[in-house]
């Protein structure tokens, strides 16, 4: 529910409609656009099956990946799952920064800090995430 809200809030074109005219256009695109994918997955021979290329061919490289990034961020992983069941955002509650979008995530300006969060929405979440990561650098 708390998703689909925050796309509607998120985009601009949420409640027009497109003319009939350029309807008809996109339809014929993707029409287009399908038989084309697949034509080319009959070719393959993968018509009905879902591939992921990169994560099949590393399959192994995806869960060391994932293994390492648990193994360096073990604080996170320990306040991540202390926060999980003890700190719910309430229901409509709106993003503390951008006040626009619904919060769905928690954020943590100071991981020693596990209960001080602030409901954020995705976007900002990242937006946040991004900012602490270039402080890191500099
Ligand atoms: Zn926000």
């Amino acid at each position: 529910m708390a998703r689909r809200s925050y796309l509607n809030n998120g985009n601009p074109f949420y409640g027009k409609k497109h003319s009939m005219e350029t309807k008809e256009k996109m339809k014929n695109a993707w029409n287009k656009r399908k038989k084309k994918i697949i034509t080319e997955k009959i070719a393959n021979g993968t018509l009905g099956k879902r591939i992921r290329p990169w994560d099949n061919r590393n399959k192994e490289l995806c869960r060391e990946m994932c293994r390492q990034w648990k193994r360096n961020n073990k604080e996170k992983m320990k306040v991540y799952s202390l926060i999980r069941r003890k700190i719910i955002i309430p229901k409509n509650t709106l993003c503390e920064i951008c006040k626009i979008n619904l919060a769905i995530d928690r954020h943590h300006e100071d991981y020693s800090k596990p209960f001080e969060v602030i409901f954020v929405c995705k976007r900002c979440h990242n937006i946040l995430n991004i900012k602490r990561i270039r402080r890191k650098q500099i």
